[in-house]
């Protein structure tokens, strides 16, 4: 039977915890999740029909402070895969040093079909059904796939409604006007080159040469950084295929295509690629930022880059992640690559607190903080115990987990 993600997700916690030799008894508190939420919310169509949506919500664990993570929106979520992702959550907020716990939430539903007046009814009817167990100090959703900033300013709103007053620290990823934050929108792609920085630094590389996969939010905006920092980015790819040109890519251009015509491969100073390939080149940094499972035992043998930055959520497997060390390669995990974003939404949620706004300088003086601690940590962690990078973030993540538990008395025998 094929791995599920949560096959993979427990495979990679339970590697490092074997590392750290922890007790029966504490992976089976750190594997289980706390709570499940499972509602049907019915929502009127435009056709006046009622139609009937399962959504869900996995608080994994609130160890270290309020559970968080996004609400995806797709015909195929299922309450495993929400379940994985919300575990994956937790070890996130840990690695990059955010006082949340792990959480993450689903609707089975396809907003492709759907009007904007059907996605602002689900959304409400998601916090009407979910209003009682979330909150700024209990459980604070965010986007992820397919949910926006305008979702977040309607299920904020209908917290409001249900509440009495506003609550803006109840969601984070919201509209700037209603309470989000500068740099939030970059904030993903932005930490990642800040730690892709850190290891150039350790490896002793001089601006290397970059190949993209995926041209979304986090791929394009990654390009576009690391371009304006003057890399030499040779490919990029989208759905459609990609596209290579050893001297070099004027990312500038393929932006305007992009936006223009809804795929890179319209570019023509390039020669045509395909998503496969540009995982194989001969270039010294790869960043898969589209889809998970691309590098696997089957290709990893291929992958020439030295650095692999994991933008996107599970793009190498855990196996090949060793391998990959194995062979002098550095693979960054995604539980360090691609926290920018929570670390931004962590200071989105304090600024509503506090209730002033950050400039986008200090917001991302404050992620570079983050991101290089959380770099200088996972690689000395990876030293320490002659680790591959992605065993390391586990290591030094479970590690920080134990000593909250032992604090709070979670582990004290009779
Ligand atoms: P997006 O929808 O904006 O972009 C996805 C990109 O991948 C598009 O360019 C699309 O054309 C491309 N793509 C789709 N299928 C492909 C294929 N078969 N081969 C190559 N490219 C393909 O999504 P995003 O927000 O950029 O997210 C990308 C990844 O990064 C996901 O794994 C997501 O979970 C992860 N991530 C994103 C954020 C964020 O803030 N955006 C935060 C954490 C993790």
């Amino acid at each position: 039977m094929a791995k599920t993600i949560w096959d993979e997700a427990l495979e990679q916690f339970n590697k490092a915890a074997k590392k750290l030799n922890i007790d029966e008894s504490v992976v089976e508190i750190l594997t289980n999740p706390k709570r499940i939420i499972q509602v049907s919310i019915p929502v009127r169509m435009d056709n006046a029909k009622i139609k009937v949506f399962q959504g869900f919500r996995v608080q994994f664990n609130d160890f270290r402070g309020p559970t968080k993570g996004g609400i995806r929106y797709h015909p195929n979520v299922t309450l495993e895969e929400v379940k994985a992702l919300a575990f994956w959550m937790t070890w996130k907020n840990t690695v990059v040093d955010v006082p949340f716990g792990g959480g993450k939430g689903g609707v089975m539903c396809n907003p492709k079909e759907m009007s904007p007046g059907e996605i602002e009814r689900l959304s409400r009817g998601y916090i009407e059904a979910m209003h009682k167990f979330i909150g700024p100090e209990k459980d604070i959703p965010a986007p992820d796939v397919y949910t926006n900033p305008q979702i977040m300013a309607w299920m904020m709103d209908e917290y409001h409604k249900i509440e009495g007053h506003n609550v803006f620290g109840m969601i984070t990823g919201k509209p700037i006007e209603l309470g989000g934050s500068e740099g939030r929108g970059q904030a993903t792609a932005q930490g990642g080159v800040y730690v892709l920085e850190e290891a150039v630094k350790a490896l002793k590389m001089t601006k290397p040469s970059i190949a993209i996969q995926g041209f979304g939010n986090a791929g394009m905006t990654a390009a576009e950084l690391l371009s304006k920092d003057g890399y030499k980015i040779i490919a990029v790819s989208d759905s459609k295929g990609g596209i290579y040109n050893s001297k070099g890519l004027d990312i500038k251009k393929i932006i305007q295509i992009k936006k223009e015509t809804g795929t890179v491969t319209n570019y023509e100073l390039a020669n045509k690629i395909s998503n496969e390939e540009l995982l194989e080149l001969e270039v010294d940094v790869l960043i898969p930022a589209a889809l998970e499972g691309v590098i696997t035992s089957k290709n990893v043998n291929n992958v020439k880059a030295k650095i692999i930055l994991e933008l996107a959520n599970g793009p190498v497997s855990t196996e090949a992640r060793e391998k990959l060390y194995n062979k002098g390669q550095i693979s960054i995990p995604d539980i360090l690559a691609n926290s920018g974003g929570v670390a931004v939404s962590y200071f989105e949620w304090v600024q509503n607190k506090i209730g002033y706004p950050w400039s986008e300088k200090e917001v991302l003086e404050k992620l570079k903080k983050k991101m290089i601690a959380a770099f200088d940590e996972v690689y000395s962690t990876s030293k320490e115990f002659k680790v591959d990078f992605g065993t390391a973030a586990y290591i030094y993540a479970i590690k920080k987990m134990i000593s909250v538990l032992d604090w709070r008395g979670t582990m004290k025998k009779g």
